[in-house]
């Protein structure tokens, strides 16, 4: 098991940003998510060195999905960040964190018309305009309002990179975005030049997730900033922020073989150079979106394990008293992680186990088949680089209640989501 950020061993036993993680589970009980504070922050502190957020006025903006507690948005406030919201519960959460409107943006392929209305009244930064119904509810409601709204459109710019599957072939089958090759975006830019009541200032594309290569970002930077020309030339609209969306690939087990937050955003910005240059346009203000790349490897969840199932020449199960409900990667797309015991670091391997959760699924399997030291039940069991789409996608699926969150910086820990109790469970339901 890669060990991430602050994590060390002594004695063979794992503690996460000085605190033991055996004193964590015992004190907060299990299933339990750690955070490594310190590695958040270094990410984030990366991101804006290296994507030049202070020497260009470029813009790092976090990807709430990933991860947004209100410790969290306050969190990517104090690191100057910018955010990155989909939904009216994450634009609710933020305002609640005091997070400030304008650096938001506001995501989305079907806002509602109440999401739009509360972006709008808290005065969000940016809408992304994803589609033509989108952009005549926010031109209606702002000037019912009395309000302008600066926004971006999203694009599909034909470039699809999923891991190591790059396709480059005009991708236009999305349910995101406006089409660029059927000539949608061009529509969209004449619509809005009779509109009084926003004002567009960019361009925003998405172009997957878990991406290894930079070479399909270098692909986007290129199509964009023609854009932006060819948006001058055709229709006299100076679109001055290119935002280039998330989804730089992070290590979960072994076989990810991720660049540096550095090569990424240095490679970026030094092609944004070249290619306005070779234009002959001014350099825009560049967005970079990242999501897992600034938490996933930060996060981890404990575990305890229970029952241990051994079917002779087949297979071992190993049952931790979590899976789907705070961990839904692996039974939704395969994802693969690395586990340990937080005891038994160092100790030889050689049994291979398959670590299955507790949900009335078979499906519900966290990691299948990892060679690994001996487990017996009791032991508490880590798994890594959980930090992204875990806590957020968790659900009560079982009734199960949702986990514990800690933060953990030199020596200490901070609990920053209560675990739900079974009276939480019950909240919404009419007795
Ligand atoms: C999901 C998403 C991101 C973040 O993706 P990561 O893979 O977590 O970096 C950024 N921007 C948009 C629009 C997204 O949908």
């Amino acid at each position: 098991m890669k060990l991430h950020g602050s994590m060390t061993v002594e004695n063979n036993t794992l503690s996460i940003g000085g605190v033991s993680c055996l004193d964590l589970a015992q004190k907060y009980s299990t299933p339990l998510y750690v955070f490594d504070e310190e590695l958040i922050r270094n990410n984030c502190r990366e991101y804006v060195n290296y994507f030049k957020v202070n020497e260009n006025k470029n813009k790092v903006a976090y990807a709430g999905k990933a991860f947004l507690p209100i410790y969290m948005c306050k969190l990517i406030n104090e690191e100057n960040l910018c955010l990155d919201v989909v939904s009216g519960g994450e634009l609710y959460t933020a305002y609640k964190a005091g997070f400030p409107m304008e650096n938001i943006l506001f995501h989305g392929n079907n806002k509602t018309i109440d999401e739009i209305k509360l972006g709008i009244d808290l005065g969000v930064g940016r809408f992304v305009v994803d589609n033509f119904y989108e952009l005549d509810l926010i031109e209606k409601i702002c000037i019912e309002n009395n309000k302008t709204q600066k926004i971006y459109f999203r694009i599909t710019p034909g470039i699809e990179a999923h891991t190591h599957d790059y396709i480059k072939t005009g991708q236009i089958d999305s349910k995101f975005g406006f089409t660029l090759t059927n000539g949608e975006l061009y529509d969209a830019i004449k619509k809005i030049l009779n509109y009084k009541n926003i004002k567009l200032v960019g361009l925003h594309a998405h172009i997957g997730s878990q991406i290894f290569d930079i070479e399909p970002f270098l692909d986007e930077v290129d199509i964009m900033l023609n854009l932006v020309k060819e948006i001058k030339e055709k229709y006299n609209v100076d679109l001055t922020e290119i935002d280039l969306g998330g989804g730089i690939g992070v290590y979960y087990s072994k076989n990810d073989k991720p660049k540096t937050i550095k090569d990424f955003c240095e490679a970026i910005i030094s092609k944004a150079d070249e290619t306005c240059k070779k234009l002959n346009i001014e350099l825009p203000t560049l967005i970079i979106e990242p999501g897992r790349s600034i938490i996933a490897n930060a996060g981890s969840t404990l575990y305890t394990v229970g029952s241990i199932k051994d079917i002779k020449d087949i297979r071992t199960y190993v049952s931790v008293d979590g899976g789907m409900t705070d961990n839904i990667r692996p039974s939704l797309y395969q994802a693969k992680y690395e586990c340990s015991v937080v005891n038994k670091i160092g100790n030889n391997k050689g049994n291979n186990v398959t670590i299955a959760g507790k949900c009335c699924e078979s499906g519900d399997i966290l990691i299948g088949d990892i060679d690994i030291m001996k487990i017996e039940s009791g032991d508490i069991l880590i798994t890594t680089s959980t930090g992204a789409y875990g806590y957020s996608m968790s659900s009560n699926y079982n009734k199960i209640p949702k986990a514990a969150v800690v933060s953990v910086i030199n020596g200490e820990e901070k609990l920053i989501c209560k675990r739900q109790s079974y009276e939480d469970l019950l909240l919404l339901e009419m007795q």
